[in-house]
């Protein structure tokens, strides 16, 4: 029986890397990993050894004898995409070891941030004998979207802290959380001290909905909402009003189900997650029977993926309905409709989450708080006005600008080649590349950027860092020249 791979998939590829025959695809070289939602046993080809469960920093890979009921779906999920695919040679692709030339100094970097894209950089430039990296984080407690992002009921996607911890462990890498670059130390001063500075500061910030009423008290933006019930210092003392019946999500990304998911999961089975203790104790209270996923295109074009829509839609206790006009509508081949048109009638038993298309929403009704959201149907239907006391936007992360270097306002990134802003300064993760992907994408991104960043150094392009030594030298070198005038 094959292994398969399950909801939880980070896509960090180490599983790819520790396969003998090569089964698991797609491949970190491969053009559809960019935007593969997860990855995929061949049971054709799997051996069966199990090199991958052990590599998996998530236990998302299980033997198909093993898969609880629930997760029965994903042994035709895996089977599908290779069913499509030509088969790869049996080799797993080897990620070459990075070389530096020798040049008498040890390479210093200094990285901003601590989520994914920072661990997976740090551990790249450790991998170089003598390499050190000091790593900053303006929070007192690490690891960025990992742990303030993931929901608390993803506990095994979670498991990916434990990785981090060994990255952590290093004897080269020094970790100062409470620490924000341009307010406690600036970029000159880091890269006085380093030959290089990567910022991985992700996407802190997210995108604004501009229709009238939209700042009405009972408005939230989801990414608040997630930071909340993870405990993140700075959204502790928030208050999310559940005493409503209806909650209005706007948005239909990951971000949005999990949201749902949340509102409308048994509490209980929360209790024994790292869910924030204040978080638990308001969801215990609330009143929210109901939540309107609303997106303003057709099923097919769902921004949820595939692993996440079949753990919503196996979830026990909630139950997840769509319009039957909603779907017929699409005709398009896409495996998430198949689920969506599989569900079973509601039973009225549970709490609902209602997945609406095709509306996109025009202002927010209500004199002193929300009561209501109006929307127009964009394909000709009839508006709509949805009844909810709490209205939470879901419609994506937004980087910031970082004081001192370009940023595109449109994609909110910081312009880059393969990384560099210029030799020295570099960017990974989402300030990169933009907040899409999963955690383990994170480390194909921050590969290439630390590739440019070897580059530079190897070509001699890097200010070797003053340090304490090096000034010293400096210092010398003055006091020569001037004895020799
Ligand atoms: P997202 O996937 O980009 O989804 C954003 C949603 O907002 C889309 O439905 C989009 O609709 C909608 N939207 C954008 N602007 C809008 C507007 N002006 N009016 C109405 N709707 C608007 O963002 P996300 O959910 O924040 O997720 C970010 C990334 O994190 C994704 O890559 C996601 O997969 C990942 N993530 C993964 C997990 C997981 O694997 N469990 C969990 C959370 C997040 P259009 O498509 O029409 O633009």
């Amino acid at each position: 029986m094959p292994h398969v791979v399950t909801q939880s998939c980070c896509s960090d590829a180490s599983c790819v890397y520790a396969c003998p025959v090569n089964c698991i695809q797609p491949t970190p070289d491969d053009p559809a990993f960019a935007t593969a939602e997860m990855l995929y046993v061949d049971p054709s080809t799997c051996v069966d050894c199990g090199a991958c469960v052990s590599a998996c920093p998530v236990d998302a890979i299980k033997p198909h004898a093993k898969l609880a009921e629930h997760e029965l779906p994903f042994v035709k999920i895996n089977a599908d995409y290779h069913a499509t695919r030509r088969p790869r040679p049996p080799l797993a692709p080897a990620v070459p070891p990075l070389q530096i030339r020798a040049r008498g100094e040890r390479l210093r970097v200094a990285v901003v941030g601590s989520g994914p894209a920072a661990m997976y950089t740090a551990d790249e430039i450790l991998t170089i004998p003598g390499a050190r990296v000091s790593m900053f984080e303006r929070l007192r407690v690490p690891y960025g979207l990992a742990r303030h992002g993931v929901a608390p009921d993803h506990q095994r996607t979670r498991r990916v802290s434990r990785q981090f911890d060994q990255i952590r462990e290093q004897a080269g890498l020094s970790l100062f959380l409470g620490v924000e670059v341009g307010r406690d130390v600036s970029h000159e001063e880091l890269l006085r001290r380093h030959h290089a500075v990567v910022y991985a500061v992700g996407a802190s910030s997210d995108k604004r909905l501009e229709i009238p009423g939209i700042d009405l008290p009972g408005t939230a933006s989801a990414t608040e909402f997630v930071a909340w019930y993870n405990g993140r210092p700075d959204q502790a003392s928030r208050r999310f009003d559940l005493s409503h019946r209806r909650a209005v999500v706007i948005g239909n990304g990951n971000v949005a189900l999990d949201v749902a998911r949340i509102l409308t999961i048994d509490p209980e089975s929360l209790a024994q997650t790292d869910i924030a203790l204040r978080a638990l104790a308001e969801l215990r209270k609330s009143n929210v029977e109901e939540v309107v996923v609303v997106a303003r295109r057709g099923p097919g074009d769902s921004k949820f993926t595939l692993p996440e829509l079949v753990g919503l839609s196996t979830r026990p206790g909630i139950e997840l309905t769509v319009s039957p006009d909603d779907l017929a509508a699409d005709r398009r081949d896409d495996p998430r409709l198949d689920v969506l048109r599989k569900l079973p009638q509601p039973a009225g038993r549970g709490r609902r989450i209602t997945l609406k298309y095709n509306l996109a929403p025009t202002c927010v009704v209500g004199d002193l708080r929300v009561e209501a959201t109006r929307f127009e149907h964009t394909k000709n239907g009839p508006p709509e006005t949805i009844e909810a006391g709490l209205l939470m936007t879901s419609i994506g992360y937004r980087g910031r600008p970082v004081a001192g270097l370009p940023f595109d306002k449109k994609t909110a990134t910081v312009p880059n080649d393969r990384g560099r802003i210029d030799p020295g300064t570099y960017v990974a993760g989402w300030i990169k590349r933009g907040p899409t992907g999963f955690i383990g994408t994170n480390k194909a991104c921050a590969r290439e950027t630390v590739d440019a960043l070897v580059e530079d150094f190897n070509s001699g392009r890097l200010t070797a860092p003053r340090t304490r030594a090096t000034a010293r030298v400096a210092q010398r070198r003055r006091q020569t020249m001037a004895e020799a005038a």
